[in-house]
């Protein structure tokens, strides 16, 4: 009898683990809590990155195998439960992501005006449950919190001209706010130095070819340590250019400040933000270490790009340690470490949230490889009724409004459609209802 695995969640890690499953011969189900699937690759890689966001063909290509199917719409702990899904299948997948933002944990962090970056990310592009955000960008000059590419990406997309963002897939909403934005100067925050910074080497020099935006780095000079890593020595280069050119005096600038940590956000006495005050560090070990020494700098708007964390699902093993499913090496445990038959994590819940789309390829073929080892040795789930048609009639019974692979390609169709008239790759719908409309075909 084949041997059928649901997947939760149709991110990158989701796909790749539906590739692995579908090449050893399993059946496979993909589920996401949106209509529309891709994760991230929808709803967080920046509009203006539409190469990245091409490997949704690979994805479309696992898609069309005779033994894949989606549900589009299916929220995992509300919709279904766990134990359900065991009655089902012979194994779960987790590949849910880690889609709540890190806190700094400083006075100030909750005014008006300060956001998490991921919020912002997934307003711009297109996230339904984002997209009634409003971002305040009449400031003059925002702070981003945080060294990743996370921060990079949030900095070039508030730099970036109304007619550079309008052949790309930005939100409709996103690109009116942008198109009347009045920041005019984005300063990113590194907590460490230039040494420890997160991002890659190719987004840092990405800032650097903006039109509209001259690049200034710190006063403080980075020095090129004799030890340093890779990246680091590459973004260090990149930096002592920023740092030893003149500006072109652009109407916009990216500003790089390094050792500095925001202790608290501003309030300016009606509850909005007016600017961070913040904590000048030097480094110990490769660690901050604040000198004592405080700064203020004004701004309207606080981006906090500090990083991801799991959300805990009803019923799901959680670490709230690491914030993430507990699992050893992909296989889920549960909290007190014992394995757990028939569930597995790939992506960011299995390892947390770091690297590139790519990373998730191997990360979910080493999962599967686990999972057809339990296979061989017969040591899968063992589902009370593990029928298909069932288990899509279970579905349709549960979530009226499912969204099937047909579905999605409806809304793809109508999307692109709707881009083609703009010279765009697509025009994003936001609203779950239409999705529902578009994907039933009503
Ligand atoms: P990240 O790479 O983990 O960077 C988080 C940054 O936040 C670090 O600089 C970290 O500094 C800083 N930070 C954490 N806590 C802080 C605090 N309390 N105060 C001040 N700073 C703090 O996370 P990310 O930017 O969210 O990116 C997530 C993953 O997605 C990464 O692997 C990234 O490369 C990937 N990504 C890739 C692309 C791309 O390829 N273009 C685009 C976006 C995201 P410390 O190092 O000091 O902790």
């Amino acid at each position: 009898m084949t041997q059928r695995v649901v997947i939760l969640g149709a991110g990158p890690s989701g796909f790749y683990a539906a590739e692995a499953l579908l090449k050893a011969g399993l059946e496979v189900d993909l589920l996401d809590r949106l209509p529309t699937p891709f994760g991230l690759v929808r709803a967080g890689v920046a509009p203006d990155h539409p190469k990245i966001k091409s490997v949704t063909r690979m994805y479309e290509k696992t898609a069309a195998n005779p033994a894949f199917r989606y549900f589009g719409g299916v929220a995992l702990g509300s919709d279904v439960s766990r134990e359900e899904l065991l009655e089902r299948y012979h194994a779960v997948v987790y590949a849910i992501g880690t889609a709540k933002d890190n806190r700094l944990g400083i006075p100030g962090e909750d005014l008006e005006g300060s956001h998490p970056a991921t919020d912002f990310v997934a307003w711009y592009n297109g996230h339904p449950d984002f997209a009634a955000h409003e971002f305040d960008l009449d400031g003059g000059r925002a702070v981003v919190v945080g060294n990743g590419n996370v921060a990079i990406d949030v900095a070039r997309m508030l730099v970036l001209a109304r007619e550079e963002l309008a052949p790309t897939d930005t939100a409709d909403h996103a690109l009116d706010a942008f198109g009347s934005s009045s920041v005019d100067e984005v300063v990113l925050l590194g907590r460490r130095g230039p040494e420890q910074a997160a991002f890659t080497t190719p987004e840092l020099r990405e800032l650097g070819e903006l039109s509209r935006a001259d690049v200034i780095v710190d006063p403080f000079v980075p020095a090129l340590p004799d030890d340093a890593s890779g990246t680091a020595r590459r973004n260090i280069e990149v930096l002592q250019q920023y740092a030893a050119r003149e500006p072109h005096g652009r109407t916009h600038r990216i500003v790089l400040r390094f050792l500095r940590s925001p202790v608290e956000i501003l309030d300016d006495g009606e509850g909005r933000v007016r600017g961070v005050r913040l904590a000048v560090n030097r480094i110990e070990d490769g660690r901050a270490v604040a000198t004592g020494e405080h700064e203020e700098l004004e701004c309207g708007l606080v981006l906090r790009a500090i990083g991801y964390r799991g959300d805990p699902v009803p019923g799901v093993p959680f670490d709230p340690r690491l914030r993430r499913i507990p699992n050893d090496g992909g296989r889920v445990t549960d909290e007190a470490g014992a394995l757990l038959r028939g569930e597995y994590a790939v992506g960011w819940i299995k390892r947390g949230p770091t690297g590139v789309i790519g990373t998730n390829k191997k990360d979910a073929a080493d999962t599967v490889a686990k999972l057809l080892a339990d296979r061989d040795a017969g040591t899968l789930n063992a589902p009370r009724d593990a029928d298909a048609e069932h288990t899509a009639q279970w579905l349709r019974e549960r979530v009226p409004h499912l969204v099937s692979w047909d579905g999605w390609r409806a809304i793809d169709e109508h999307e692109s459609r709707a881009g083609e008239a703009a010279g765009r790759p697509r025009v994003k719908l936001v609203s779950v209802e239409e999705m529902h409309r578009i994907g039933q075909g009503r």
